[in-house]
């Protein structure tokens, strides 16, 4: 879908409420309507009018693609059931015989599908350590196609630097696939510094509210959202119109959100960082993180999620998880409410004896909306348990 509706001068708090969400033209309905059809009356056989099966297009959904598009300041975008759904599509543009270089903590979920998946296909891989463009150069082979990022990553929360990497994508002929989940378009927006390439799992930030599987995938190239287009009429991992006009209202109020989503874990970062039975603070604006000089650069702030470990181990991180009452303990993040894990024991727990192998004393959390007080009172009281 082109988006071609906002104004180029408009902020992107003014384009999360209207790229894509002007009134509907048929009965000026303020909010986009849900669109719940399969199919769509032709005028004449093969005279349809824009729509013809909402495999192919369904007008909430093209809503729900220039409004994301618009965000990360993409000419194209295209929506997706799930983030995975997303990944999968635009690795099928490999062929057998290409190769991935990938960060050495990746998302659990694009490893499993790289590593597991793809290799049945003759798609080889190598994952290392991108805060370290030798490395990478290292990594990459006459066959690679593709440079695949996370940033900030999960769950080290360790920042990559885009611009250098889509740069050494292009030199080497391969494309910068960079997975925005974690910072969003309102922290950074990875087409502008050359990648190719952004993925989400909307089922974070984007949404927002815990109630919606979704992805999609930004592009400024018409070649590249052609053939991404293409496999996504072909392979069907589309988006449910209900599921696009959730991700649409959640959408919406994205950049106030995380402005309190920042401001919330800046003061639980401090709280941490001065916290006797806190070892390590991982926190991307935090001056002692390895990365912090690449996401002072690239980053307008630096996102509510927050890691730490904690002295005592595995057992001790288990413990203090199943003490919080404002924090749930679950998996996911980047919801309105607070949530706590252990990566070692629930994320990331097929990465054991893998690259993406985590500390098990590390805590990882999403740190919500809620009123900052009542988090820093919990943490409190969960760490003196
Ligand atoms: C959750 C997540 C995914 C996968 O998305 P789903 O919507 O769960 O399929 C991919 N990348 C990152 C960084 C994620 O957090």
């Amino acid at each position: 879908m082109k988006h071609n509706t906002n104004d180029p001068e408009w902020g992107i708090e003014t384009i999360a409420i209207h790229a894509g969400q002007q009134p509907d033209p048929h009965t000026g309905a303020v909010t986009v309507p849900v669109y719940q059809t399969s199919t769509y009356e032709q005028d004449a056989v093969g005279q349809d009018r824009g729509y013809e099966y909402s495999r192919t297009g369904n007008p909430t959904r093209d809503a729900l693609e220039t409004s994301i598009a618009s965000l990360e300041g993409g000419d194209f975008g295209r929506a997706f059931a799930s983030g995975m759904a997303a990944e999968d599509t635009i690795l099928r543009l490999l062929n057998p015989g290409d190769h991935v270089v990938m960060g050495n903590d990746a998302y659990g979920g694009t490893f499993r599908l790289i590593s597991k998946v793809l290799t049945r296909f003759n798609i080889d891989w190598t994952a290392v350590n991108f805060a370290n463009p030798t490395e990478i150069e290292e990594a990459i082979t006459g066959n690679t196609r593709m440079l695949w990022t996370e940033t900030p990553s999960n769950p080290l929360l360790s920042v990559v630097d885009i611009e250098m990497l889509a740069a050494l994508a292009h030199a080497n002929g391969a494309w910068c696939v960079v997975d925005n989940t974690f910072a969003t378009p309102y922290l950074q927006q990875p087409l502008s510094l050359g990648a190719d390439f952004v993925v989400h799992s909307a089922t974070k930030y984007l949404g927002g509210h815990s109630d919606v599987v979704g992805g999609f995938i930004a592009m400024n190239s018409a070649e590249l959202d052609e053939n991404i287009g293409f496999l996504q009429n072909a392979i069907g991992a589309i988006p449910a119109p209900w599921d696009c006009y959730l991700l649409l209202r959640g959408i919406k109020t994205l950049p106030v959100r995380m402005d309190r989503h920042c401001e919330n874990a800046e003061k639980i970062v401090d709280f941490l960082t001065t916290h006797k039975k806190v070892d390590e603070v991982l926190y991307p604006g935090l001056e002692s993180h390895q990365t912090y000089k690449v996401a002072e650069k690239q980053m307008k702030k630096y996102g509510g999620m927050v890691s730490f470990t904690v002295k005592g181990g595995g057992e001790e991180a288990r413990k203090i998880v199943g003490h919080t009452k404002v924090f749930t303990l679950a998996e996911s993040l980047g919801a309105v409410e607070s949530l706590i894990e252990v990566p070692a024991a629930m994320t990331h727990l097929s990465a054991e004896g893998s690259p993406l192998e985590v500390d098990d004393s590390l805590i990882r959390l999403s740190v919500g909306i809620e009123t900052a007080d009542d988090l820093l009172n919990d943490l409190d009281q969960a760490l003196s348990y």
